[in-house]
Order: C-alpha cells, then sequence, then structure tokens
C-alpha cells in the first residue's frame, strides 16, 4: 500500500448545511453554460468549447494552457465563471497491486468525502459518494455511525468521476494513471458515502452529464451507471420514470421487517414489501435486473431460514442478489459471515432458482470496501454490538 498527501491549506471552516460549493459548469445545463458566456460578453459557443475540455479531455483549471482553441485572453474569465476547484484530494491510497485507488476528497468547506477506483481486466469502476456523510443510521455501516455533513452538489458528484476518467486515460503511472497503461473508465457506482436517493435532484442531473454525449457530458453507457439506495420508495418510483435505463441496487440484509428494522432503520418507514413492490416496478419500466444488495453479518442475518425467506420474496424477480461479507467497521462489533455460512447461503437461494453472487471486497485493506468509507474515523461506538 502507498499513501501520497496533497494537502491544500487556506480552507474555510465547514459551515454544516450552509454553505454551497461554486458554480460549476457541471452543475449547468448547455442552454445554462451558454447563458453564463453570454453574461461574459463571450459566444455562446465558447461555452461549448470548455465544456468539451472538461468533458472529453478532462481538463481542470490549471491546464488551461491546453485549451487552444480559446484565445487566451478570455480563458482566465472562462475558467474562473465555470471551472472552480471543487475537490481537492487529500489523501490517495493504493492496493491491489496499484489497480484499486482510494482517494479522500476534501470540498471547499472542509468536508471529506471518498471515492474509489477500481480496475478489473475488462472494465474500470468508479465507487462515488453522493453526500458527505448519512443520515439513514445503518449501524452496521462506518459512513452511517458518522451522520450527515451535507448533501454533494451536481458538480461534486461529477468530479469524482471525471478524475477517475483522467485517472484510466493517463498513459503512465508518473502522469497519474494506474498500473497496466491508458484505459477507459466504463462503470460508476453510487456506494460511496451517503444515500444517492436522498440528494435526489443533484444525483439526477449527475447521471444526465454522466450519460449525455459531449459536449454536455462525459458519454458513459447507462447501463454502466449502478444507483445504489437503502429503499426510499417515492424516489425509486419517481427514478423509474425518468427514463434513464441505469440499474438500481436495493439494500435489503434482511428479509423480514423485524430484523431489518434494526439493520436498516428506514424500514420502519418504507417497509421489505414496499421496497420489493417498488423495486420489481423499476425493473418493470426499465427492463433493468434490479441487484438485491445483502451483507452476510455472522449470526445476524445469514442463517439458511432467511436465505430461504430471501428466496421466498425473490423467486420469479427479475432480480440478483450480490451478497456482501460484512466489512469490519468501527462503530460495530459484528463479523463477517464464516466462508462456509456464506457457502451455504449462495447454496440455498440458488437452489430456488434465484441468482447470486458473493461480491469480491475490493480495497478492504485500505479501508476502501464498502461500507468502510468514513473519511474520518467515528467517535461514537457501539455498545453491545
Ligand atoms: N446508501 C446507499 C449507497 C451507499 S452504501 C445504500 O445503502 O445502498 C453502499 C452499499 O454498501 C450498500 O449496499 C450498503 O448496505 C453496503 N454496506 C454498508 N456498510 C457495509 C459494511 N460494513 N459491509 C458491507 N457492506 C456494507
Ligand atoms: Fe447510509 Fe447506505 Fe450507510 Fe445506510 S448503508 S448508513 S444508507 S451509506
Amino acid at each position: 500500500m502507498t499513501a501520497t498527501t496533497a494537502e491544500s491549506g487556506n480552507l474555510l471552516p465547514l459551515v454544516s448545511g450552509r454553505s454551497r460549493p461554486p458554480r460549476h459548469l457541471a452543475d449547468l445545463s448547455r442552454d445554462e453554460r451558454r447563458a453564463v458566456a453570454t453574461s461574459l460578453g463571450l459566444p455562446a459557443f465558447r461555452a461549448d468549447q470548455l465544456a468539451r475540455h472538461y468533458f472529453t479531455h478532462h481538463l481542470r483549471a490549471d491546464d488551461a494552457d491546453l485549451m487552444t482553441d480559446l484565445p487566451a485572453s478570455i480563458r482566465p474569465a472562462l475558467v474562473e465563471a465555470m471551472l472552480p476547484r471543487l475537490l481537492t484530494p487529500a489523501t490517495a491510497l493504493d492496493c491491489d497491486g496499484g489497480q484499486t485507488r482510494k482517494t479522500v476528497w476534501r470540498t471547499v468547506d472542509g468536508a471529506k468525502i471518498e471515492s474509489v477506483l477500481m480496475r478489473y481486466p475488462q472494465r474500470a469502476t468508479v465507487c462515488v459518494s453522493s453526500q458527505a456523510g448519512c443520515g439513514m443510521g445503518c449501524p452496521f455501516c462506518a459512513t452511517g455511525q458518522g451522520g450527515l455533513t451535507r448533501n454533494l452538489s451536481t458538480a461534486e458528484i461529477v468530479e469524482q468521476v471525471v478524475d477517475a476518467a483522467r485517472t484510466m486515460a493517463a498513459r503512465t503511472t508518473a502522469e497519474g494513471g494506474l498500473p497496466g497503461g491508458p484505459g477507459r473508465l466504463s462503470n460508476v457506482v453510487f456506494m460511496g458515502m451517503g444515500e444517492p436517493l436522498a440528494n435526489y435532484a443533484a444525483l439526477l442531473a449527475a447521471l444526465h452529464r454522466l450519460i449525455d454525449p459531449a459536449p454536455d457530458g462525459l458519454g458513459l453507457s447507462a447501463r454502466g451507471l449502478t444507483v445504489s439506495t437503502v429503499g426510499l420508495v417515492p424516489a425509486i418510483r419517481r427514478l423509474a420514470g425518468e427514463g434513464l435505463p441505469v440499474t438500481l441496487a436495493v439494500s435489503l440484509h434482511a428479509p423480514d421487517d423485524e430484523l431489518r428494522d434494526e439493520l436498516v432503520p428506514i424500514n420502519t418507514r418504507w417497509p421489505v414489501a414496499e421496497v420489493l413492490a417498488a423495486a420489481w416496478e423499476y425493473a418493470r419500466v426499465t427492463g433493468r435486473r434490479v441487484s438485491i444488495e445483502y451483507a452476510l453479518i455472522d449470526g445476524v442475518n445469514d442463517s439458511p431460514e432467511r436465505a430461504d425467506a430471501l428466496a421466498a420474496l425473490l423467486a420469479g424477480q427479475l432480480a440478483h442478489v450480490n451478497l456482501i461479507p460484512l466489512n469490519p467497521t468501527g462503530g460495530s462489533s459484528w463479523q463477517a459471515s464464516a466462508p462456509r455460512g456464506q457457502r451455504v447461503f449462495v447454496e440455498r437461494l440458488r437452489a430456488r432458482g434465484v441468482a447470486a453472487t458473493v461480491r469480491d471486497t475490493r480495497g478492504r485493506e485500505i479501508a476502501a470496501a464498502c461500507g468502510q468509507l468514513a473519511a474520518e474515523p467515528p467517535v461514537r461506538s457501539r455498545a453491545g454490538r
């Protein structure tokens, strides 16, 4: 594992909930970007050129010298108006032979968020944060243990993806790339810090920026994007109606309300049956298979009876179960199920015709795996867990 730090000074103190990051072109639609150019006394197409530099070539304000199709005299004003630095890397940690990189980012108001880039032979996935912290309070999750700081803006979400795309496109490690030469970012999963559907407007705009072709966005395939939710039913139904065939992942973790109330406290508002009804509606409308996320917690939710109950809920539906051996977190003493327990659980699901896989947990040693993203170690302890 290697660590690098590039901490910037002069950060504003964090004012929770009140500060808004500065305007960035990734926050804006094409018309809004053009209006900014016009307000600077420039032709509207200058905004498109700037956007292309950002979305296609992943250039930052520091790279303005490379924007040679923009007259040098107008670059500073354009860049200042639409390419502020929103995220500064505080720490970058590599593991898995350099194929996994976790970056801790500091926002302009001092909040910390994280993203994780994972390179595989056939694809590259970045796991991004949608909020600084999370207010959903799932007790097994490091982010939940720390509470919510604030929603991220659209551009703060997009910036994490653009950074990953830049890293993948870099020719050498000296230029910031991962070992193995240049590649292409193919997948984005909203499984970092935060509950994406609790930050709906910013999430939706970010999805458009990721999917729209240049100069309006990165041009990623919607099928490569996964939004993971704790189960906010009205927002799942709303997302189904947006006409974006992104994959929905539902964090279920228990087939029964009694246990799910404990593991996923928002279940008291939207119980299992309602969450799954919304998930099946999502699958019907989009034609996309829904991922059911299930962290296997030793002696808590991993009994064969619960596997059978889960299978009964999912049989015949357009669904796939992702079993995640629990990643340990500081605020809970729960452990992952033993390998045998994992095998039995997955076999019982499969025996009942339910597709299921045990997810590989990249990045565990650098606390970059699911549920370990906390940025700051939580100070609270949970007695008895
Ligand atoms: N808030 C969203 C997305 C972020 S969490 C959600 O809950 O779906 C991403 C995934 O990591 C979720 O499936 C979540 O349940 C899972 N997760 C959280 N803590 C975990 C842990 N300690 N071990 C394994 N998975 C965990
Ligand atoms: Fe929030 Fe998801 Fe963690 Fe629950 S599992 S606390 S919803 S980030």
